[in-house]
């Protein structure tokens, strides 16, 4: 479906344009377009100075280009003369190979070859903080246990009802919102859909989520671990792959352990070899590391992975096969690049179909009280450095996302981490100033 952007705005009364791309480190840039002038836009694009913004770029590079993806405008539900288009990057007549729209893409486009369709849905919690981002905005959400707590969930209905609504408008399929396990934080979900229009959906859902809370006084954060001895913001991944001829789903089997299909197997087998290193995309901040390996929280679990182990209908591993056709990665977190999120997880997948892989044996333990008694399954990494490092020694994976995505990666990376180094912290004041 190829949409004119200049029809669609007389159609629906658009004003202005919004020609979005997502930089590596999951910020979205935008140009806010007058309708009037979105002709010319569509066919030429929306002109970036990519260094401005985190790409691996000099300023000395020429003019980056959003090329819209109009067929997959949304017209925002809260602002009705605005409409949000998600872009592809374009440099001198080419794809700009490190975008990570474009780097999803072409794994989708690698899918397709093979005859699938991956398909993906996403649990982005967050936190409702005060307008300053200091502290829960609700003073009264204080419990030990506060998951699913009615009162709080009610607290705050005129902002989770307000998008709610929005996607139930937008047609996404909203099924249930929740109070989640730590003070002030929640989660909304929708229905799973292919990789690409779920990339476009978590992004647009961040943008919503954040924009609708600021109309309501409040601020929104995706941070994986705002606060200290709390639940952190995960952003588990449910994905099942798909026979893109017959419409089948090729995960299920009911023959076989757990209901998953060789083929399930396989694909899951190349996100446990690849777990350690695509950490590094599903995990990508400093405070990342704050939420996976996490002692426990005040709620009694944290909910995160330590391990790369799998398992059944059991939240305590990296991998839950909740039931037939499907499996729940729950590594990722709210940090995550939405796009780079999914086109790991075909990148790491597909990998372990060509090549037959075994997830190896599964752990049906409690993982937070008898992990210790795992001896065979790799630990995640400690820090952003240690994912860095990982990632980078891992010549497959980096090759499956793009070589050139992933040396700008891995260099932008390797710069935030210096820069995070430098800062003296009070952590080191308190331990070190009488030594
Ligand atoms: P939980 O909290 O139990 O992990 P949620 O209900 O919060 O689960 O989220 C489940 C997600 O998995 C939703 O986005 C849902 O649409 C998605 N999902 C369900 N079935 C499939 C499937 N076959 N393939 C991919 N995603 C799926
Ligand atoms: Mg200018
Ligand atoms: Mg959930
Ligand atoms: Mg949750
Ligand atoms: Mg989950």
């Amino acid at each position: 479906m190829m949409t004119n952007l200049a029809a669609f705005a007389r159609e629906n009364g658009i004003k202005y344009f919004m020609i979005s791309y997502t930089d590596l480190f999951g910020s979205q840039r935008t140009k806010l377009v007058p309708a009037a002038a979105i002709s010319d836009m569509q066919e030429d694009g929306a002109g970036f100075a990519g260094f401005a913004t985190w790409m691996d770029l000099t300023p000395a590079h020429p003019d980056m280009l959003a090329m819209p993806d109009a067929s997959s405008v949304i017209q925002l539900p809260w602002k009705k003369e605005v409409a949000w288009v998600p872009s592809n990057c374009v440099m001198e007549n080419k794809g700009l190979a490190q975008a990570p729209r474009n780097v999803l893409a072409r794994l989708v486009d690698e899918a397709a070859q093979m005859g699938l369709t991956v398909k993906t849905g996403i649990e982005a919690e967050f936190h409702l903080l005060n307008a300053e981002g200091t502290e829960v905005a609700d003073p009264a959400d204080t419990a030990v246990k506060p998951c699913y707590d009615q009162l709080a969930i009610l607290r705050r209905y005129d902002m989770i009802a307000e998008i709610c609504d929005y996607m139930l408008e937008l047609g996404w399929e909203p099924y249930q919102n929740d109070h989640e396990d730590a003070n002030g934080q929640f989660e909304m979900n929708w229905k799973y859909d292919e990789a690409m229009a779920t990339a476009d959906k978590h992004s647009f859902f961040k943008f919503m989520v954040r924009a609708i809370a600021e109309k309501h006084g409040l601020r929104a954060t995706f941070m994986p671990k705002p606060i200290m001895g709390l639940t952190g913001n995960g952003c588990h991944a449910h994905i099942s792959v798909w026979d893109s001829k017959t419409g089948e789903n090729a995960f299920a089997d009911d023959s076989k352990e757990l209901g998953l299909s060789d083929r399930g197997r396989h694909f899951l087998g190349g996100i446990m070899k690849h777990a350690e290193a695509l950490a590094l995309i599903t995990n990508p901040t400093v405070n990342s590391y704050k939420r996976i390996n996490a002692p426990r929280t005040t709620s009694g679990a944290t909910w995160a992975p330590n391990s790369v182990t799998w398992t059944g209908n059991n939240r305590t591993h990296m991998v839950r096969v909740p039931g037939p056709g499907r499996f729940e990665l729950r590594l990722p977190d709210g940090a995550a690049n939405p796009y780079l999120l999914q086109a790991v997880i075909i990148a790491a997948g597909l990998s372990g179909l060509k090549s037959e892989a075994d997830p190896g044996p599964r752990h049906d333990i409690d993982m937070y009280a008898e992990g210790y008694k795992v001896k065979d399954a790799p630990k995640l990494p400690l820090n952003l450095l240690d994912a860095i490092r990982t990632y980078d020694a891992d010549e497959e994976l980096k090759v499956a996302m793009g070589e050139d995505f992933s040396s700008a990666y891995v260099k932008l990376k390797t710069q935030e981490w210096n820069n995070y180094c430098s800062h003296l912290s009070e952590w080191e004041r308190a331990n070190t100033l009488d030594i």
